[in-house]
This record gives structure tokens, C-alpha cells and sequence, in this order.
């Protein structure tokens, strides 16, 4: 692979801070809170107080202030780390963006130092029961009365949506509407409000990050919660969902080689009568074709990742390194179950192994189906590579 020449000795010294806090405050417990399905609140706190969440947050608003690669070298490293239940990035790069770019001095005041310190829990609430994929069939409703907005909805598989303070929800509304097409806003929700109830959702994969269904009913906000100007929730969406993308795949990419690395070192030591499992030829040659695409793929992550920095990042990149980095990532989890033999489903490897299928199996759903991304690529096709 190339050598990286995207971070500096300042870079270099923020991934030594990272990691040393993972190794010492988050991995040790990390398995215990898959285990429970749960990961406890104040494991965000001590994120918070590190320095971990919104570090490209101002000052002003309890950030570092620093640029898009201090978060990578977070998301990287959570990666390396096998810490998924601590996703920091969903508050840091997904969520406090919105509040940062589209809301209102007040509205910024009140939460982003909060979501910086890891003391408010934040989540982004678009997919519905009836289909993520979807998002023009969205039915949540935000009435208007008066100076309030009454919401009526049901979001599902939302993460941290069993224990975020604040939701981002996105609802149909009557301003911003195109002919007979409502409008879409973009709503901040305090989860103590009356109306709202929030319900957690067991899974297999990423089991440690919390996945909840939140349900409103008649839940009445000011108009002063929303985000930016009402019924303009697309256009932003289509905005900030690339950044979102990126982040996911920069998280695949890292989770990519830290599997590969692992199963490379695994296939060298299992000795079988006629020399190492990487002396056959099938397995190298697998090795090799994902040993392959990494590298391709950690070219192109490398190129985006400064191009979020200087705002010229295009949402069909975010697609194509999504598209890319999650399915070298299940085809990486699956050949690392198939080439432990019977030790890829046995013992603490097999544990292993087969649980980094089934996170991998959530990387190419999350943040749009590998299905979608592939959509939304060939529809972009036509206006030249
Ligand atoms: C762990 C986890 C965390 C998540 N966190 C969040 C979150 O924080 N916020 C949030 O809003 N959502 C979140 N999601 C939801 C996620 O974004 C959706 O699961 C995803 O968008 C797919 O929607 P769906 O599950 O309803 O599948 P569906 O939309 O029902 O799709 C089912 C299948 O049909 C395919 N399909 C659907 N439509 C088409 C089409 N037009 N063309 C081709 N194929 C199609 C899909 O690709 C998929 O394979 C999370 C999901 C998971 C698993």
C-alpha cells in the first residue's frame, strides 16, 4: 500500500492520545458490553472528557477546533480498536454537524457543548418501519399550531435511539411543500417531552451500540427546534448524508485491514500437512484479490478525506467509498470465518470471527444499502466520471 501522507506529527501525536484511551478506558470492557448489548452512558462521558467527541466542534462550542482528519484518526481508530458500542462518531461527525451548520445561536448554545462533553446523547432520526431505503415515503408529520409543531411518527433502528437526550427527526411538514409534495424538516426533539417513547432493538451485529425505535405521538415542540429553514430537511440531507457515508466508510476501511492483518498472521501460523494455510494457492490468491482492493480502496478514502476539510467533497464520492470499502469488508469477515476452518466458528478466535461477520453485515446496510449507494451512482452516471 502507499505510504499515507495525509496526516502531520500533530496527526500522528492525536492517534497515540486515541488509542492509548481505547486501550486503557474502552477495550477491556468492550466485550462485556457486546455481550450485555449495552454500553454504559458514562463510557461517553470518558469519551468527552478525552477529547474524543466533536472534535472538529469551535471552541466556543467545547470543541477542539481542529479539521476532518482529527476525526478520522478517531473513526480509524475505533476500527483497530474492534470498538463499535462507543460509535463517538455518530455524535461528533453525523449529528453535531447539523446543529453546528443549520441551527441558531440558541439552539447551538444549548447543545453542542453538551454532546461535546459526551452529558447529551444525540441521534439522527430518518428510517421509518416501513422502509429506510425510501425516504421520499416518509409519513412522520409535523402539524403546525400556532408556534408549536405537533409530530406524529414512529423511527426505527436509529442509533442511540433508545438513550439520545436530543433526536434530529425528520418529518413532513407543511411549509417548504412542492405542489402536492409536503416539505421535509428537520426537527430537534428533547426525548423528556411528553409524547415521545423510546424503545430499545435487540440485534446481532454492532450489538454494544444501542439501536432503538423512537415512537411520537401528538409531541409537541416550538417551531424554534428546527433545524434551518422549514421544509428544506432535503436539501440538507443530501448535503450532510455524504460527509455521514464517508465517515461509515472510513470505519469499514480501518475495520478492513485490522481483518485482514489478523487473518494474514492467522493463515501463516495454522500448519496443515503440506505447509501453512498462505503456502496453498486458493486461499493466497483470495488474500491477495482483498489484500488488493484495501489498497485501491485506502487510496480513495485518503483522497476524500481532505476534500471534507476544504468543502469540496461530492456526495457520488461518499457513494462509491461506501459502496466499496463495506463489501471488501463482508467479503474479508467471510474468508476469515472460512479459512480458520473449524476455528473460525470455535473457541475466542471463532467468537471473533463470527462476530465480525455480523458487524460487517451492518456496515453495508447502515447509512443507505449497498443496493441505494449503487442507485444513486448509476443515476449520477451520466453527468461524466
Ligand atoms: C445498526 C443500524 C443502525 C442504524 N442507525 C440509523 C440511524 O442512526 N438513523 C437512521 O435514520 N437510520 C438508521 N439505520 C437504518 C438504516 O439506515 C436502514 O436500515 C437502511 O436505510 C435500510 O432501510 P431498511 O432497513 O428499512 O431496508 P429496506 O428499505 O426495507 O430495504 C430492504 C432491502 O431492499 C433493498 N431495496 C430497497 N429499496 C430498493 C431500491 N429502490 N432499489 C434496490 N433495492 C432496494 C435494500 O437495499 C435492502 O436490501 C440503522 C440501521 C442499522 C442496521
Amino acid at each position: 500500500m502507499f505510504a499515507r501522507t495525509l496526516f502531520d506529527p500533530e496527526h500522528d501525536a492525536w492517534r497515540a492520545e486515541v488509542a492509548a484511551f481505547l486501550s486503557a478506558e474502552i477495550t477491556p470492557h468492550h466485550d462485556a458490553w457486546v455481550a450485555a448489548r449495552k454500553t454504559p452512558r458514562a463510557a461517553w462521558a470518558q469519551a468527552g472528557a478525552a477529547g474524543l467527541l466533536a472534535r472538529a466542534l469551535p471552541p466556543a462550542y467545547g470543541g477542539a477546533g481542529r479539521d476532518f482528519r482529527d476525526s478520522a484518526i478517531i473513526i480509524e481508530e475505533l476500527a483497530r480498536h474492534r470498538v463499535h458500542g462507543l460509535f463517538t462518531c455518530l455524535q461528533s461527525d453525523i449529528v453535531a454537524p447539523f446543529i453546528l451548520r443549520l441551527g441558531t445561536e440558541a439552539q447551538k448554545m444549548r447543545l453542542l457543548p453538551g454532546i461535546a462533553q459526551g452529558e447529551v446523547l444525540a441521534a439522527l432520526a430518518l428510517t421509518e418501519p416501513q422502509g429506510g431505503s425510501a425516504l421520499s415515503t416518509m409519513t412522520t408529520t409535523a402539524r403546525s399550531s400556532g408556534d408549536s409543531l405537533v409530530l406524529n411518527g414512529c423511527k426505527t433502528h436509529i442509533s442511540n435511539g433508545s438513550v439520545a437526550d436530543v433526536v434530529i427527526v425528520a418529518a413532513k411538514s407543511e411549509r417548504g411543500s412542492i405542489g402536492d409534495q409536503p416539505g421535509l424538516s428537520l426537527i430537534l426533539v428533547e426525548t423528556e417531552r411528553p409524547g415521545v417513547h423510546q424503545e430499545a432493538i435487540e440485534k446481532t451485529g454492532m450489538a454494544a451500540l444501542d439501536t432503538g425505535q423512537i415512537t411520537l405521538t401528538d409531541c409537541v415542540v416550538p417551531r424554534s427546534n428546527v433545524l434551518g429553514g422549514e421544509g428544506m430537511g432535503f436539501v440538507y440531507l443530501m448535503s450532510f448524508l455524504g460527509v455521514e457515508r464517508l465517515v461509515l466508510a472510513i470505519y469499514a476501511q480501518a475495520c478492513s485491514e485490522r481483518l485482514l492483518q489478523d487473518l494474514i498472521r492467522d493463515c501463516d501460523a495454522r500448519h496443515t500437512p503440506n505447509g501453512s494455510v498462505l503456502d496453498h494457492q486458493n486461499p493466497r490468491f483470495s488474500l491477495a484479490e482483498l489484500y488488493s482492493d484495501c489498497a485501491v480502496n485506502r487510496s480513495f478514502i485518503d483522497q476524500c478525506i481532505p476534500l471534507v476539510q476544504e468543502g469540496r467533497f461530492d456526495p457520488k464520492q461518499a457513494c462509491i467509498a461506501k459502496l466499496r470499502t463495506t463489501a471488501t469488508l463482508k467479503k474479508l469477515a467471510a474468508l476469515g470465518v472460512q479459512l480458520r476452518g473449524a476455528g473460525g466458528i470455535s473457541g475466542e478466535t471463532g467468537a471473533r470471527a463470527s462476530q465480525d461477520l455480523l458487524d460487517a453485515s451492518v456496515q453495508s446496510i447502515w447509512g443507505g444499502t449497498s443496493e441505494i449507494l449503487l442507485d444513486l451512482i448509476g443515476r449520477s452516471m451520466a453527468s461524466g466520471l
